[in-house]
């Protein structure tokens, strides 16, 4: 890190430092990584826009750049460990981006960096093309990401970083410090919902949608106060006898309209907000119910109730969960669905809290299965009795290579590891059938019947099972 490149660039940090006033200094400082902040930025952007007021095309651009899953590392390494990156990242920042370029900390692990559009020795300057020159800024974001991704050691061990970029133009999307900042931070957001380690540029359609999760979240809150959401249920099938032998519940958004609004548009939102709590509670309570109602009137089912990862951490409450579903129903009953990304966060914790669970009765499925890279020496240690076999292995049955060449290496190691399957998405016979033919008992899927209001299950009903018609 000590490079040539590093020393200048601190020396110009340096010179910067002092331009502004002795008594300035320290408040322009950011004290952990000695670069300049947010207060010093919103300075030097004013600065400049007083000096373009003239210019139309870009004169500078912002990368506002966001580490990701930083929270997890303070979370599971320690505060001591998060500051070391901290550290260790503004260091590559500085050298990743030019001497002219000013990189600032705008705390957290937030850092912006603006790079002008001319650089400010040299002249005679031709202008640039505004095209030519967000060239330029995609080019150092990339830069950044690349340099970023470098094995980082903290604590004596090798990590790998990602960030994500978002860039705004000056003046193209924002005449005043503070729009530029955000539109760049509308940006970096936008390109976080991507994935992780990409870079975008801002639009005007990242704002609108922007504002309209915000708005979407206030909803939200409100609807999960009112209890205004609702559950529906979906069979879980034995393949064999066509008998059903549980149901999934699945959370639904009506709204007045008629419309409803499905889980892949608010979860997400929830579990942003802090909301997924209130509303995790309510699925759960809601479930359990439903569930008790079911076996009062003597139909003997299972329930399964996806839980997310903000539920479980970094503070689960497997005690409470347990607690909510008992008051109706023994959890013996329940199975709770998590997704395999939540193994890999922090795989003790995790094992831990998994265990509390399964200790209170509750049975423990793995989601999604197959999509994410839970490993099967991994999956031992854990208190896990069911695997869902993800629902693009079903559907992609027909393609020799993919879905039918997975499907049965699961089965396999679900037998050995004496796990139960269920293959979910099923949704027409040929897909019925094959999964018949490699031995997987249980089935999910709109074959069988979509997800409904519990008024709507229809208990003695055989579904499509050999020999029937559906
Ligand atoms: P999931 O847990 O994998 O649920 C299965 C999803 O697949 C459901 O979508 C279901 O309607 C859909 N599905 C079932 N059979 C078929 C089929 O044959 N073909 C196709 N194309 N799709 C099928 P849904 O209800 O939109 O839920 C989406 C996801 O939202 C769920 O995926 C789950 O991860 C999440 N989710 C739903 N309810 C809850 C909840 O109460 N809490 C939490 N944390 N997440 C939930
Ligand atoms: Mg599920
Ligand atoms: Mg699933």
């Amino acid at each position: 890190m000590g490079s040539i490149r590093d020393l200048n660039a601190r020396k110009l940090q340096r010179e910067r430092e002092h331009q502004s006033t002795a008594s300035n200094q320290l408040t322009d400082i950011d004290a952990l990584t000695g670069l300049p902040n947010r207060r010093y930025l919103i300075n030097y952007l004013q600065g400049m826009f007083a000096d373009t007021q003239r210019a139309t095309k870009p004169s500078a651009a912002i990368l506002f750049v966001d580490l990701d899953d930083f929270k997890l590392i303070n979370d599971v390494m320690g505060h001591e460990a998060g500051n070391d990156v901290l550290i260790q990242v503004s260091q590559r920042l500085r050298s990743a981006v030019r001497d002219t370029d000013l990189v600032v900390r705008q705390g957290g692990d937030e850092f912006l960096v603006v790079i002008l559009d001319a650089p400010r020795k040299d002249p005679p300057l031709t202008p640039k093309a505004p095209e030519e020159f967000v060239r330029i800024a995609q080019h150092l974001a990339n830069r950044v990401i690349d340099h970023l991704k470098e094995p980082i050691v903290i604590g004596g061990q090798e990590h790998h970083l990602s960030a994500s970029i978002g860039i705004s133009l000056c003046p193209d999307h924002g005449r005043n410090a503070s729009t530029v900042i955000q539109a760049a931070d509308t940006a970096m957001y936008a390109a976080k919902k991507q994935g992780y380690g990409e870079s975008f540029l801002y639009s005007i359609e990242m704002f609108t949608k922007r504002r309209e999760r915000l708005s979407l979240k206030a909803r939200l809150r409100t609807a999960i106060e009112q209890e205004k959401l609702a559950l529906h249920y979906q069979p879980i099938v034995d393949m064999n006898s066509g008998r059903m032998v549980a149901t999934e519940a699945l959370v639904r958004w009506p709204q007045s309209s008629g419309e409803i609004i499905m889980p892949e548009t608010f979860v997400s939102i929830a579990e942003e907000s802090g909301l997924i709590k209130p509303m995790g509670d309510w699925v759960l309570e809601t479930a359990a119910r439903q569930l008790n109602r079911w076996h009062q009137a003597g139909h003997m089912l299972r329930m399964t109730i996806n839980l997310s990862v903000h539920q479980l951490y970094p503070e689960g409450d497997p005690d409470r969960i347990a607690a909510i579903v008992r008051r109706y129903v023994d959890p013996v009953w329940v199975t709770l669905e998590i997704t395999e990304s939540v193994l890999m966060i922090d795989p003790t914790t995790m094992e831990r809290v998994l265990n509390q669970l399964h200790g209170h009765g509750f049975r423990i499925a793995i989601d999604d299965f197959g999509t994410g890279y839970s490993s099967l020496s991994r999956l031992q240690h854990l208190p896990v009795q069911l695997l869902k076999i993800d629902r693009s292995f079903v559907a992609k049955l027909d393609q020799a290579d993919r879905g039918a060449a997975m499907i049965p290496i699961i089965q396999q190691m679900a037998v050995s590891f004496d796990l139960e399957i269920i293959a979910e998405g099923i949704e027409n016979r040929a897909q019925y059938e094959y999964l018949c033919a490699t031995d997987i008992k249980l089935g999910q899927g709109f074959w069988f019947g979509r997800p409904v209001p519990a008024s709507q299950i229809r208990h003695h009903q055989r579904l499509p099972g050999p020999g029937t018609a559906p």
